[in-house]
């Protein structure tokens, strides 16, 4: 080897506020890490071994044990990994519980990733948006009292997190109980627990709260795998995931492997998703409280009682303001923050695996830049 290009160190790390692919704990990095050349047992790593070999079967069974025992999981639900991200759940599940019926899925419209599961799900049969709050660009959830729901549907959607517009539901939204709730998880899986069998069916991609990118987890009623036509396209039929462990085609091995490590650390390092809650409105709490006492300076996005625990999402009094605030943000090592363009402004998303310093040391940067800044 010749002179090797200088090598980034741990210490080179910055807090990362992107919103995904997204921080990762620090101690699963180096697990990673430390197994990368050779999995033990398997004298080659992860990336070289079969999706048949005994090790990733086994790893693959850990991870979705340590899910179901994460999120209380009972046998009545299938736990599968699949690829396509979260943009092939927006047309898989219209494919199984809605092509070629009758009925109607109704969509509740909250931000902008719901937008997009509509317009898929609209190519499979009848959807009906029974509640759409673009007119408010997406700052607040609906109540009971302001959407129905058909006894007869074929499901009720609603996206759990707006990652974009940083509105999350406090619990889940009134529905049927002859009518499969469907949930787009995807920014806020894993972050506090969730009574599993309120669901139909609910989905994750990984690369937001739960590991890279390349694997999404589906939790799915066992009792609706039967509804879809058999001649859906093989991988979006969920009884092929199903009745194969998730071994129908070559799963994403390594997404699969980091994702159990997450949930694993979740168990072991955090002490559960209750525990997990409690930090996550730790660290929330504390941000949402400096927007709050900025004397406007900084404006939420989000009406308060819908405000994510996942991506704080605020405006501050100027364009030219929020690019410096996203610069000199740089300099004090804190990343990625600026707001998706639909809402402008800035976006910390502070997952599951934020640690608590990060949120300290922005909270600390957004007091000093608002002193210096204001009136
Ligand atoms: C990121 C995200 C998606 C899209 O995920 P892909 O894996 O890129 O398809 C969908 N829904 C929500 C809530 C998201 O945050």
């Amino acid at each position: 080897m010749t002179a090797s290009a200088p090598s980034a160190s741990a210490t080179d790390r910055v807090f990362n506020f992107s919103a995904g692919p997204a921080v990762l704990p620090e101690s699963v990095l180096r697990e990673v890490q430390e197994e990368f050349l050779c999995l033990p047992g398997a004298g080659a790593s992860l990336l070289e071994i079969s999706h048949r070999d005994k090790l990733f079967v086994e790893i693959l069974h850990n991870a979705e044990n340590t899910l179901r025992s994460l999120l209380g999981i009972s046998d009545d639900y299938s736990v599968m990994f699949m690829q396509g991200g979260a943009t092939l759940q927006f047309s898989a599940i219209a494919a199984n519980l809605l092509r070629g019926t009758d009925k109607t899925a109704q969509y509740l419209l909250t931000g902008s990733w719901g937008k997009k599961a509509i317009k898929e799900a609209k190519k499979e049969g009848k959807v009906v948006t029974a509640y759409d709050s673009a007119d408010t660009n997406y700052d607040r959830l609906p109540t009971a009292a302001d959407y129905t729901c058909p006894d007869d549907a074929a499901y009720l959607y609603y996206c759990s997190n707006e990652t974009i517009q940083g509105v999350q539901f406090g619990s889940e939204p009134e529905c049927p109980a002859s009518v499969p709730l469907v949930s787009d998880a995807s920014s806020d899986f894993l972050c506090r627990p969730l009574p599993v069998d309120k669901y139909g069916l609910l989905y994750a991609c990984a690369q937001k709260n739960a590991g890279p990118a390349g694997v999404s987890v589906v939790v799915m009623r066992k009792d609706l795998l039967d509804i879809a036509d058999p001649n859906i396209p093989g991988y979006l039929h969920y009884k092929n995931h199903h009745d194969n462990d998730s071994e129908w085609n070559t799963p994403p091995t390594f997404a699969i492997y980091v994702l159990g490590k997450v949930a694993r650390w979740l168990q072991n390092d955090i002490g559960g998703l209750a525990k997990m809650e409690e930090l996550n409105r730790e660290k929330s709490q504390s941000l949402y409280k400096i927007i709050d006492e900025s004397n406007g300076f900084y404006k939420g996005h989000a009406q308060t009682d819908c405000r994510s625990l996942m991506n704080v999402t605020f405006n501050l009094p100027s364009e030219e303001m929020t690019a410096k605030f996203v610069s000199e943000a740089g300099s004090h090592r804190l990343a990625a923050l600026k707001g998706h363009r639909s809402v402008g402004g800035i976006r910390a998303s502070i997952y599951n695996a934020m640690p608590r310093e990060g949120v300290q040391a922005l909270g600390d940067f957004m007091t000093d830049f608002a002193s210096r800044n204001s009136g």
